[in-house]
């Protein structure tokens, strides 16, 4: 199946991570190839999804949102289960924060590769980090090389998936961001795991923000703007 390798389908949660990346695809791909997708997964903070379709509209490119229902069903998580508090602590059994959604980007990516394949769009763009404090299995260069693998073969058709933040540090993401142009953007999106608007500067995603933005030497303009 061939495709159009000048254009680019930017997967957008609505966070600084994946506004970053829709700049650079920007940047690399020019406005007019570039799209947007976002997956309405029963993620608890709907915020996510308005701030996605505000972030695509000020940065000038088209949004779609497409369901997924599956991971709120399942359940288990802090992102989408209701009852479950977001831990500031590390899971002992698992390793890891009880933000985990297992498998959460595999489907993203298997989602938005078919999404790029009806369109005819041979770059994936994702905000994926292996540096990411939370040490998220499915942010590792190697899942993202292997899955990148996987759907070429099983959807034939020559799809890239480009992860411009991977070794990036918090710091460095915010710095790109800027050399990008991106950081007006910054102030419409959301990175709060309690939901918070104004964010409430305490949960683990908050944090993490905020020290790169500190150690960027740059002032948030969500910070500013609230
Ligand atoms: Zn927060």
């Amino acid at each position: 199946m061939p495709a159009d390798t000048s254009k680019a389908l930017v997967v957008l949660s609505g966070g600084q991570d994946s506004t970053t990346c829709l700049y650079w695809a920007i940047e690399n791909f020019g406005r007019a190839n570039v799209d947007t997708v976002t997956f309405d997964y029963g993620q608890r903070h709907r915020i996510e999804l308005e701030c996605a379709g505000r972030v695509a509209e000020f940065a000038g490119v088209t949004s779609r949102v497409l369901p997924i229902d599956t991971f709120k069903a399942l359940g288990g998580d802090a992102l989408t289960d209701d009852a479950i508090e977001v831990a500031q602590e590390i899971d002992a059994d698992s390793g890891l924060p009880n933000t985990f959604v297992p498998g959460r980007n595999l489907v993203f990516l298997t989602f938005a590769a078919a999404l790029a394949w009806r369109g005819g769009i041979a770059n994936l763009v994702t905000g994926v980090a292996q540096t990411d404090y939370s040490g998220y299995p499915d942010c590792r260069e190697s899942t993202i090389a292997s899955l990148q693998e996987t759907l070429r073969l099983g959807m034939d058709f020559d799809v890239r998936i480009h992860t411009p933040l991977m070794h990036l540090s918090k710091k460095e993401t915010v710095e790109l961001a800027r050399d990008l142009g991106g950081l007006q953007a910054m102030a419409l999106t959301h990175t709060c795991y309690n939901g918070a608007r104004p964010p409430c500067g305490e949960c683990p995603a908050c944090e993490l923000r905020a020290r790169g933005f500190t150690e960027a030497g740059i002032e948030d303009p969500l910070l500013a703007s609230s």
